[in-house]
């Protein structure tokens, strides 16, 4: 039998999951750059193009980017690398960013025809391989690809929603990224994923930083394990 991922977590009858999620729905309102499209292949471009760093700065390279060439695996595969370092360098690491583009571009057109269609002709774990074999593509991004564009129900594991899930105890504390993602899911409906998603972002982003966490005004201080007593 499959693990849910829960054996370790330190989830009591407050910190119920259902109670987080309510109380983020209530301090949060947050929308994604990612949901503009639901086209798989720009979606893949956007993931490409908001590792570390922000999400405006990703939007502000994706901009240049479309305006610069048409963001089609056609158009990608053929186009010149430093055209496309110059295009996104607002979004940093540009130079393994370009090429991660290019090569993917390339993948697509020769192995699928230049479309992305299979994620919606297979079947999740037969889609999500796919994904994986693109090159520079790891779990993050094809969870990312197939929820924003399938509405299929996997929760994306960014480092936010890595280190917020196990402060909140939501997962055991050593929990790898197939634990948590098995452990959240087993923890709130598919309808939710996509808010779950977001929210634990928005969470991250705001209060519950890497370092210099906010504790004391976080909406969720009352019912988390790792509260410290003062910001
Ligand atoms: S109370 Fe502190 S540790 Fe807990 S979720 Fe909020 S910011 Fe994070």
């Amino acid at each position: 039998m499959l693990s849910n991922g829960l054996e370790g977590a330190n989830l009591t009858a407050k910190n119920t999951p259902k109670e987080i999620l309510r109380i983020l729905r209530s301090s949060f309102s947050p929308s994604s750059w990612m949901s503009l499209t639901k086209d798989p292949f720009r979606i893949l471009v956007k993931t490409v193009l908001s590792q570390a760093t922000t999400d405006r700065n990703a939007a502000a390279a994706f901009r240049k980017l479309s305006a610069r060439f048409r963001i089609t695996p056609k158009s990608l595969a053929k186009a010149d690398v430093r055209e496309i370092e110059k295009a996104i360098v607002i979004a940093g690491l540009h130079r393994n960013k370009s090429r991660a583009i290019k090569d993917i571009s390339r993948k697509v057109l020769e192995q699928f025809d230049g479309s992305m269609g299979f994620i919606y002709s297979t079947q999740f774990e037969e889609a999500r391989k796919a994904l994986l074999d693109l090159p520079g593509v790891g779990p993050k991004t094809a969870d990312v690809v197939l929820l924003f564009c399938t509405d299929t129900p996997t929760i994306p594991i960014d480092t936010h929603v890595k280190r917020v899930s196990k402060r909140l105890g939501l997962v055991p504390p050593n929990a790898s990224y197939e634990t948590i993602r098995r452990a959240l899911q087993s923890l709130y409906t598919p309808k939710d994923y996509l808010s779950v998603h977001l929210m634990l972002i928005s969470l991250g982003r705001e209060y519950c930083r890497a370092r210099k966490l906010l504790c004391i005004r976080c909406p969720l201080s009352k019912l988390c394990p790792s509260r410290q007593m003062e910001d």
